[in-house]
């Protein structure tokens, strides 16, 4: 346990570093770092996930795609068991976003244990972050977008760990309501002046 702590904050002690000048897209544009160690959060205590070496990789796991970080620094510093959890969960920037998400979806179930266990954990996160503070430009059509391509990536990996799937579902569960936006986007009816 001594080994493992002193692992887990010599990771967060990295991720905090390297992620030192991002901030995530809520309106209060959140330091990046909150993100990483929420996912590591949710593993261990809502998902009961005890492997350091996939609390370690949760914490690392948007180094490579957001950072100037190398795989080989990752492998260097933390081995290579963790440096691969990182590339797995690592989209090929060089994609357009379109591509990506749709090789997200793909990719999911052909993903390690450990790889889908930190992708479920960052569904999750994003899931309640545009429930709760989403970037200040998206659209209700968006969000709902958002919620249906993340369920569609967390639906090729179901079986690996039922209870962070459960917790998968209860985020789902937030999705905004369509209805709100067919509502919302109809012209307002006046009523008859008398
Ligand atoms: P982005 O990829 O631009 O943004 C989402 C990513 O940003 C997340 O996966 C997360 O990635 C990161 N992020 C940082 N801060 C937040 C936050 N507060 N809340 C949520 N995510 C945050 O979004 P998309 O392009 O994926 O757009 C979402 C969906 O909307 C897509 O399915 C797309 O098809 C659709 N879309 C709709 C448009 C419309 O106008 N109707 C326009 C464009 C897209 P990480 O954790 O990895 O850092
Ligand atoms: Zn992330």
């Amino acid at each position: 346990m001594r080994a493992d702590a002193g692992l887990l904050l010599k990771v967060v002690a990295f991720a905090a570093e390297k992620h030192r000048n991002q901030r995530r897209k809520d309106p209060d544009a959140s330091p990046y770092i909150n993100h990483p160690i929420e996912l590591a959060n949710v593993l261990l205590h809502e998902g009961g996930v005890t492997d350091v070496v996939v609390l370690c990789a949760a914490l690392l796991h948007d180094t490579l795609e957001d950072t100037q970080t190398t795989s080989e620094e990752l492998a260097l510093q933390f081995g290579s068991e963790i440096q691969a959890i990182v590339v797995e969960v690592t989209d090929n920037k060089k994609l357009k976003k379109r591509k990506r998400k749709e090789l997200q979806m793909k990719h999911a179930p052909m993903l390690s244990t450990r790889a889908k266990l930190v992708k479920l954990a960052d569904k999750i996160c994003n899931l309640r972050d545009v429930a709760s503070d989403p970037p200040p430009r998206w659209s209700l059509r968006r969000r709902i977008e958002y919620f249906d391509w993340a369920k569609s990536v967390v639906d090729g990996m179901r079986g690996v760990q039922p209870r962070l799937e459960a917790v998968f579902d209860a985020t789902y569960a937030l999705r905004p309501a369509a209805q709100r936006w067919r509502r919302h986007s109809k012209p307002a009816v006046r009523k008859p002046r008398t």
